[in-house]
């Protein structure tokens, strides 16, 4: 399958198109973050580039500046929603429970975390 054909099919890029209804917490030019379907914690928060990679390893070598703007994003969510404490998580592959194949940062704030 073509790299085009997986953008097709995928639902954050559907997202991201307006396609499928999300809880927007975020967006810019280049960047978009909703609210989790299933929240792992009280606050938890999806950001993804507006273009398509299929995980972070592909984004860091394609577009490292973006995977930064990313981590800034997250910081700012969890300054806006808690305290600036926050956890951000890259599932990467399947073994590592990754289930959407378009790169997201989970960010899990607004409360103490378990370890
Ligand atoms: P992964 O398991 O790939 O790291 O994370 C995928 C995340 O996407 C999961 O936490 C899941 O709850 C979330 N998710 C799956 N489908 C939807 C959806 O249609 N809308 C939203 N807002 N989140 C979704
Ligand atoms: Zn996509």
């Amino acid at each position: 399958m073509s790299e085009a054909n997986e953008a097709n099919d995928c639902l954050f890029c559907k997202i991201i198109a307006g396609e499928i209804p999300s809880a927007k917490v975020y967006e810019d030019e280049t960047t978009y973050a909703f609210k989790d379907i299933n929240p792992k914690a009280k606050v938890h928060v999806l950001v993804v580039p507006k273009r398509h990679y299929a995980n972070v390893a592909e984004l860091a070598e394609k577009d490292p500046a973006e995977l930064a703007h990313i981590a800034e994003v997250a910081a700012s969510i969890a300054r806006d929603a808690y305290n600036g404490s926050f956890r951000l998580v890259f599932n990467t592959g399947l073994d590592a429970g990754q289930t959407v194949f378009h790169v997201h940062a989970h960010v899990l704030t607004g409360e103490t975390l378990d370890e």
